[in-house]
């Protein structure tokens, strides 16, 4: 076994309508002043609403800086920062998916931090603690809620990068699965693509323990029985075992690494801004293949996580039954392919293979990737 650290240091807060408990939940923080942060979908689908009423209930006095856009952008944070800093905010709450709990974290530290947003867009490079933090989930999808990472957008640099320090990692999680009943069905299937695509990376990467793989393996579970329910019926159940999944694999992910799936999606979604769900689920199956020569026996108990059926199969054939599951969910709900989203230029692959390659989490995938290999990579995922 390798040697790990794990200590998870948020609370987490999880039951139906829990959203108008955010009132009650922040006061009892003793927080004065609030910013919240959240996008105009969440305005507009009456979700934010929610919880700025119970805030309004409680008599907290906050400010709202609804700006975020899907992958959250430096120059939004730099805005909400400020903004932040003016209202004399000592509280973030982030309510939306990944893009405004990252935008979240940012804000959290521009507030206590004597720093630009470039000084602290590194590892570790967060000195001082950031203002506290509570986080509503309202996709399944990231998991940014129980995370110490943050994913931002250098807008000059067309590309993203990931700010990581443990002092990022939100103080409450308060998670009400009710909240997924109304996102739309193109969200639901990108986002539970991509807390499948954490789980995976979670469990197959070079840097997994045993307390991340349960996580990983229960997320898998979950996903398996429960992200088409939620797509076709939209029950209250499957929403449950969907956002359980996604703070499952957010855990264990958080606690391991991603890697050659997010290296990829990354890489286009930094340029053309493609939606991270939906470059995850496009990239997902060719690395999957890529990788169960690699370790056949985790890519076997993935399939057999998902439901595939083991009967009359080597487990080589059984680890496949993965990929055609996911390629199958993919088509059914209408992910395009990379050639189908019309704007991708194959000549860019070398220069994308380049970003591949300094991505953080390239060196843990759990088979050998290089610049060569990226490119074949998205040729392959191109030409499928
Ligand atoms: P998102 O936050 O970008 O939201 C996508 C769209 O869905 C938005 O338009 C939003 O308004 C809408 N939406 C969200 N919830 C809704 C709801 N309940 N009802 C109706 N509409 C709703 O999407 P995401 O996939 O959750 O987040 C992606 C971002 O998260 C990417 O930038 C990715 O890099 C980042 N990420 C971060 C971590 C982390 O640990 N920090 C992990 C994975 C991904």
């Amino acid at each position: 076994m390798k040697d790990f650290t794990f200590v998870l240091s948020t609370r987490i807060e999880f039951g139906r309508g829990y959203i108008h408990r955010t009132g009650e939940v922040v006061k009892e923080t003793g927080a004065k002043k609030v910013i919240v942060i959240t996008d105009q979908g969440l305005i507009k689908a009456g979700i934010a609403g929610k919880a700025i009423d119970s805030m309004a209930h409680a008599g907290i006095d906050y400010v709202v800086y609804d700006g975020v856009q899907p992958n959250p952008k430096d120059v939004d944070c730099i805005a909400a920062g400020e903004m932040a800093k003016e209202f004399g905010a000592d509280f973030v709450v982030a309510i939306g998916g990944g893009s405004s709990m990252d935008t979240a974290k940012a804000v959290a530290a521009l507030i206590t931090n004597p720093v630009t947003l470039p000084e602290i867009m590194k590892p570790y490079k967060v000195p001082i603690a950031p203002a506290p933090l509570l986080c509503i989930p309202t996709t399944a999808g990231t998991g940014s809620e129980v995370t110490s990472f943050s994913v931002i957008t250098l807008t000059q640099e067309q590309r993203k990068s990931c700010m990581f320090d443990e002092k990022l990692r939100p103080e409450i999680a308060l998670i009400d699965p009710e909240l997924l009943l109304g996102v739309p069905d193109s969200i639901v299937a990108s986002t539970g693509i991509d807390a499948l695509t954490h789980a995976i990376e979670a469990y197959t990467c070079k840097i997994s323990t045993p307390i991340t793989d349960a996580f990983a393996l229960q997320a898998i579970r979950y996903i398996g029985r429960s992200l088409r329910t939620l797509l076709y019926q939209r029950t209250y159940e499957s929403a449950e075992e969907m956002m359980m999944a996604s703070l499952m694999a957010g855990i264990a992910f958080g606690f391991s690494d991603i890697a050659s799936v997010h290296a990829l999606a990354e890489a286009i979604g930094g340029y053309y801004d493609t939606p991270h769900g939906v470059a995850n689920s496009i990239f997902l199956p060719v690395v999957f293949e890529y990788d169960i020569p690699a370790d056949v026996e985790k890519h076997k108990d993935i399939a057999l996580a998902l439901g595939v059926s083991p009967v009359g199969k080597s487990d080589r054939e059984i680890a496949q039954g993965a990929v055609e599951w996911i390629e199958t969910l993919s088509r059914d709900v209408g992910i395009p392919t990379l050639k189908e989203l019309g704007y991708i230029e194959p000549e860019r692959f070398e220069q994308f293979a380049d970003v591949c390659m300094i991505n953080v989490s390239t060196p843990n995938n759990c088979r050998r990737v290089d610049k060569q290999r990226y490119i074949e990579l998205f040729e392959a995922t191109f030409n499928r």
